[in-house]
């Protein structure tokens, strides 16, 4: 990918595609009851446009570039973050929730750093780097989140608290 243009109109796409993502998990998250999860998700679909706002404003852009859906070069054909919502029932857990967002993160991370790896233009190259780090720090992110939630469903699998209740 050589044109920061093109880039740019890719970004867009994907951090749209993360921000409806992240929106949904939670949404399906206050439906669990998850206020803790449910709020973390909202927090990160604000830093995903937030995110692209930056980026849009650093590169000068005032309007957003917008491509023809053939100008688009994703892998598979498709947005990265977008695919595993096909068929996905809005009866997630915490752990699931998480773990699709993570997938997303990598796809995201994926993506960007394959751009970053492959161009020959300097501002491109530079662009995607930043974005890759940025998505290896929300990997990183939801990595803790995934170790907090599995760690508390073993923990009351191992010593489920109802038959304590009174015990000690
Ligand atoms: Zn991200």
């Amino acid at each position: 990918m050589e044109d920061i243009n093109v880039f740019l109109a890719h970004a867009v796409e994907l951090e749209r595609e993360a921000a409806r993502r992240y929106e949904e998990l939670a949404d399906s998250m206050r439906t669990d009851g998850n206020t803790e999860v449910e709020k973390f998700f909202r927090q990160m679909a604000i830093f995903s446009r937030k995110h692209l706002a930056l980026a849009m404003e650093r590169g000068g852009f005032r309007q957003l570039p917008v491509l023809a859906a053939e100008g688009y070069a994703w892998p598979d054909g498709i947005s990265p973050e977008q695919f595993d919502w096909i068929g996905v029932d809005c009866m997630i857990d915490a752990n699931n929730a998480l773990e699709l967002a993570r997938d997303g993160e990598r796809r995201g991370h994926a993506f960007y750093a394959d751009i970053a790896s492959t161009t020959g233009d300097p501002e491109v190259r530079m662009m995607a780097q930043e974005f890759a780090a940025e998505e290896a720090e929300h990997v990183a992110e939801l990595e803790k989140w995934i170790g907090r939630y599995a760690s508390q469903t073993e923990k009351h699998r191992l010593d489920p608290s109802p038959n304590n209740a009174g015990i000690e």
